[in-house]
């Protein structure tokens, strides 16, 4: 459960990219966040994965108050998440296998253990065969489904993802949205940021419109 009530972003210099945003993602939900660029979205993101602290209100992430973690917890919180965003690079004298397995091995999972995950995640994103290839031999979109892949290995029970579609063409973008949708399928709750409203049409996921920093109703 992601439940946010009456938080506001304030950035340094004065700008409010957030305003009294009230609202809840029940466990196991799938849900878009939509707005024009500069609308809030990516902020919105950061806030929910404590990646940046709200100026005002409340973020309950599973039953624990981000306000109220000690930053020692902090780590553990993230734990919860498989983020997708833009600013996540892969690595690129790393293989695919590798890209994927080093998170885990970071967090201590064995070697035995990391890669029958590893292996377990490639094969969700249809990347098994391609394990020993380096990422900037594969193309734009399964570029996308490595970062995938690398964000559900270690199964978060929540998947945030910015403008996962991004930069692929439409018939991409679907196959990504499919997969989202998969993972929501086995219980995964899944928050996708996106600007591009016709990608998300033919999806029933609840939809929160951000403008300019303002929740629509
Ligand atoms: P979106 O993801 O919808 O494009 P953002 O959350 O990135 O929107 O940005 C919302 C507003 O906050 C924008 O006006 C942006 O310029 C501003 N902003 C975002 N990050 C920062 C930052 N680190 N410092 C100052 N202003 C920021
Ligand atoms: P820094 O930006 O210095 O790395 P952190 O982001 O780790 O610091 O967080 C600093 C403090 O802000 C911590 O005590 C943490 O509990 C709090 N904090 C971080 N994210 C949030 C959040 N989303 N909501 C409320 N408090 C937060």
């Amino acid at each position: 459960m992601i439940s946010l009530s009456q938080v506001s972003k304030r950035y340094p210099g004065g700008l409010e990219a957030l305003k009294d945003i009230t609202f809840t993602i029940e466990t196991g939900e799938m849900a878009f966040v939509t707005g024009h660029s500069g609308a809030g979205k990516s902020t919105l993101l950061n806030l929910i994965a404590a990646i940046e602290a709200p100026s005002s209100g409340t973020i309950v992430i599973n039953g624990q108050n981000l306000g109220q973690l000690r930053p020692a917890a902090i780590p553990f919180l993230r734990r919860n998440f498989g983020l997708i965003f833009q600013d996540h690079k892969l690595l690129y004298d790393r293989s695919v296998f590798d890209n994927v397995m080093l998170p885990l091995e970071i967090t201590g999972f064995d070697q035995g253990e990391a890669a029958k995950r590893t292996r377990a995640a490639l094969d969700k994103v249809g990347l098994l065969g391609r394990e020993k290839t380096m990422p900037i031999a594969l193309s734009g979109g399964e570029q996308q489904r490595l970062c995938i892949a690398r964000a559900i290995v270690h199964r978060p029970a929540i998947l945030l993802a910015d403008e996962p579609t991004g930069n692929l063409d439409s018939n991409y973008a679907s196959e990504i949205l499919e997969m989202f949708k998969s993972f929501n399928q086995v219980g995964v709750t899944v928050l996708i940021a996106t600007h591009d409203e016709h990608l998300i049409e033919r999806y029933s996921a609840r939809t929160l419109h951000l403008q300019h920093g303002e929740l629509l109703a």
